[in-house]
């Protein structure tokens, strides 16, 4: 038995919907699964009814974008509370943070002499939380880029003309938000940023957990995690990063983490959420583990 924990939808910058995801991992057998959509859970109710339907377990989820000391730190929230009015009120503003940052990319685009409309992109996006993928969706369709991975080369990768920094919160802050809300704090694919020399000062601010299977580690790399897990006694994560097709293949299974980690992770929701639910009124608990729990 085997899960995927780290997915996008079209509720973020993947092209499946959470139907068309649930559907794959019943093809696949996937035992469980979990939403990581950047900077929103509205997919979550959604995915959560198709995993039912199709017998997976389900785990609610998303990907914050933080940073630590300059670098851009990915940390995953698991289980949240979809009612916490705090959790909920920090995405909206990161969200309102991504459409500005869209419209400020399209400006840098406009003054390279790039006749690209911020609609378009906000019309590809159709969602509340768009990225860069949409920017560079909209610029190959509007025939302004030959291929996504030119868009990004030219225009779009770190320091290229068309850039635009988020305004991120700290790494902590991120732990401390997540916990709140009655979630498991887990960084993400830390063999693709450099996490390592912050590892420790992320376990002191109370981290849960470590993404150590994904799709872009190397076999080394994830014992190399593994092994960093075990010293900090940290819990075991990992998933495909899956946005939709990779290289013509769905990229969702690609990664199969071991159902005894999901497990763990399932007890740690569940301790978590025990207290957190102990420090606030029960009429604002809500369903964070929707099928698993
Ligand atoms: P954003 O959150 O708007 O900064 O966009 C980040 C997303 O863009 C990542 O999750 C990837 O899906 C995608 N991405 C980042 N770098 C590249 C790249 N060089 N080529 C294609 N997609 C990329
Ligand atoms: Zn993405
Ligand atoms: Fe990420
Ligand atoms: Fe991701």
């Amino acid at each position: 038995m085997f899960a995927d924990l780290h997915l996008h939808t079209s509720f973020s910058d993947g092209t499946y919907t959470p139907e068309e995801l649930a559907a794959r991992g019943k093809s696949l057998g996937l035992a469980a699964m979990a939403l990581t959509d950047h900077d929103t859970v509205e997919g979550c109710a959604r995915m959560a009814a198709a995993c039912a339907a199709a017998g997976i377990e389900f785990l609610t989820g998303t990907e914050l974008t933080a940073e630590f000391n300059g670098n851009e730190v990915h940390v995953l929230a698991y289980g949240i509370d979809l009612g916490n009015p705090r959790f909920l009120s920090e995405v909206a503003r990161f969200q309102a943070v991504r459409r500005d940052r869209i419209q400020e990319m399209v400006a840098r685009l406009n003054t390279l002499g790039i006749p690209l409309e911020a609609n378009a992109v906000f019309a590809i996006a159709n969602c509340r939380s768009p990225g860069r993928p949409h920017v560079a969706r909209a610029l190959v369709q509007a025939g302004l880029c030959a291929s996504l991975e030119e868009a990004f080369e030219r225009f779009l990768k770190v320091n290229r003309p068309a850039w635009v920094p988020k305004c991120k919160m700290s790494a902590l802050e991120a732990i401390q938000l997540i916990q709140q809300a009655g979630g498991v704090a887990v960084v993400a694919h830390p063999g693709l940023n450099r996490t390592d020399l912050i590892i420790g000062q992320l376990v002191e601010a109370g981290l849960d957990g470590i993404e150590c299977f994904h799709s872009k580690h190397t076999a080394p790399t994830v014992q190399h995690y593994l092994e960093i897990a075990d010293r900090y006694r940290l819990v075991v994560t990992g998933g495909s990063d899956c946005h939709g097709l990779s290289k013509g293949k769905p990229l969702v299974g690609s990664v199969k983490l071991p159902y005894h980690y999901f497990e763990k992770l399932k007890e740690h929701v569940a301790a978590r959420r025990a207290r957190s639910l102990l420090r606030k009124p029960a009429a604002q608990a809500q369903n964070g583990v929707a099928h698993a729990i």
